[in-house]
């Protein structure tokens, strides 16, 4: 099966089906990347592990408009890395770019 829909089902089961129960993240001013990034919707599945979905492949895949400030919160990407610090550092790799971007990938997940 498409590796974007297997994530935007464990996305969707994780946030109770609905974006609103996940947070928002802005990826304005990437580390990573010398271009504008994109904003993403960040959940945890059961076992905490971050579930990292972008919110423009979200729009194409459902067609549903997640809304900022319609969300539970908003962070920024560094909050995010600060946050996720020691699983990001073993479950993703800083010379590939933007972590929120691997994540949104499938990359670091557990799919
Ligand atoms: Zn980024």
């Amino acid at each position: 099966m498409n590796n974007q829909i297997l994530q935007l089902y464990a996305f969707l089961q994780a946030s109770c089906g609905n974006w609103r129960n996940a947070i928002w993240i802005e990826c304005k001013s990437c580390l990573y990347e010398n271009q504008q990034c994109d904003e993403y919707l960040l959940t945890a599945d059961r076992n905490g592990t971050p579930l990292v979905f972008s919110v423009a492949q979200f729009r194409q895949l459902t067609g549903d408009m997640p809304v900022k400030d319609e969300c539970i919160a908003v962070l920024s990407e560094h909050a995010f890395e600060v946050l996720y610090s020691s699983w990001l550092l073993w479950n993703t790799d800083w010379k590939n770019g933007c972590r929120l971007r691997q994540l949104a990938q499938g990359k670091g997940s557990t799919l």
